[in-house]
């Protein structure tokens, strides 16, 4: 009797040392990044002469919001065969080399998550960008799957802490700033309503020009964690949606909305990605 307890004393101290070991590499993952994998190899892109360009990259390692990525890409060809605007989608990010970027006047993150690029792909977007380009992320190009600094501070300026889970898409007015920058906020109304996952940041972000906002007291801001309670962190009242930010020499937007297909179905939502391709070609 004395060894059958010993036997399953052993096993269970076995299984939660193999338990806590497990949970422990999950979470590691989870703050660090899962492994990918980069694509390197250089596309054949067939440039079209002085037709400005731009790229929709909707490459994903976490988190993938399918179908908005998915609705977006018919509506973003359709934007550019309206306009005259040569566009390349993809998800592989062999395209991130000099030469290749520095013949897009946009680059557009179509709700990409996780790690994407390379270390050499990284520093070749980050020079595009602070050599005179235009990068543009939508929702999920937002949230804190990426594990890149320079990304961070010079797309959002805000580090993501959570979206509200109770309820997760909730609906409110997204107003626009008086103070807007004209190409951004071109044909848009002072406010519309939407329903969306509003993401929450640690604070506003930094050294950015505001092109909307929701009121953070008219949403519920509870995420899935007990810390995150009625947690709006530094957001407040006033919880931008849509900014743009100058960086180096070029330029930056992000709208943390965009999580389902229906914001494709906002006329609104709609111009607003029109309107930054259209900021980001004129820069
Ligand atoms: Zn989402």
């Amino acid at each position: 009797m004395k060894k059958f307890f010993k036997i399953v004393g052993w096993t269970l101290l076995v299984l939660i040392v193999f338990l806590f070991g497990a949970a422990s590499l999950f979470m590691y993952k989870v703050k660090n990044g899962f492994p990918v994998s980069y694509e390197t190899e250089k596309p054949t892109i067939s440039f079209p002469d002085s037709t400005p360009a731009i790229l929709v990259f909707s490459k994903t390692t976490g988190f993938r919001h399918a179908e908005s990525i998915e609705t977006a890409k018919p509506i973003f060809i359709e934007i550019a065969k309206k306009r005259g605007w040569f566009l390349y989608e993809t998800e592989e990010g062999g395209v991130f080399n000099a030469e290749q970027l520095a013949k897009f006047d946009v680059v557009l993150f179509n709700n990409t998550t996780g790690r994407l690029l390379d270390e050499s792909q990284q520093a070749t977007l980050q020079s595009y960008v602070e050599q005179g380009g235009t990068l543009l992320g939508i929702h999920g190009a937002g949230d804190n799957s990426h594990h890149w600094p320079w990304y961070e501070a010079n797309l959002m300026g805000a580090e993501f802490s959570h979206h509200p889970l109770a309820p997760q898409f909730q609906t409110t007015s997204v107003i626009r700033d008086a103070d807007a920058d004209s190409t951004l906020a071109q044909g848009l109304p002072n406010q519309w309503t939407s329903s969306d996952e509003w993401y929450v940041f640690y604070k506003q972000p930094t050294d950015a020009k505001i092109l909307f906002h929701i009121q953070g007291d008219k949403i519920l801001p509870s995420g899935n964690m007990l810390w995150m309670k009625d947690k709006n962190f530094g957001m407040g009242k006033f919880h931008p949606v849509a900014w743009q930010k100058t960086v180096g020499k070029g330029r930056s937007f992000y709208t943390s909305m965009g999580h389902s297909k229906d914001v494709w179905g906002h006329p609104e939502f709609v111009r607003m990605i029109e309107n930054a391709m259209e900021w980001g070609i004129k820069n």
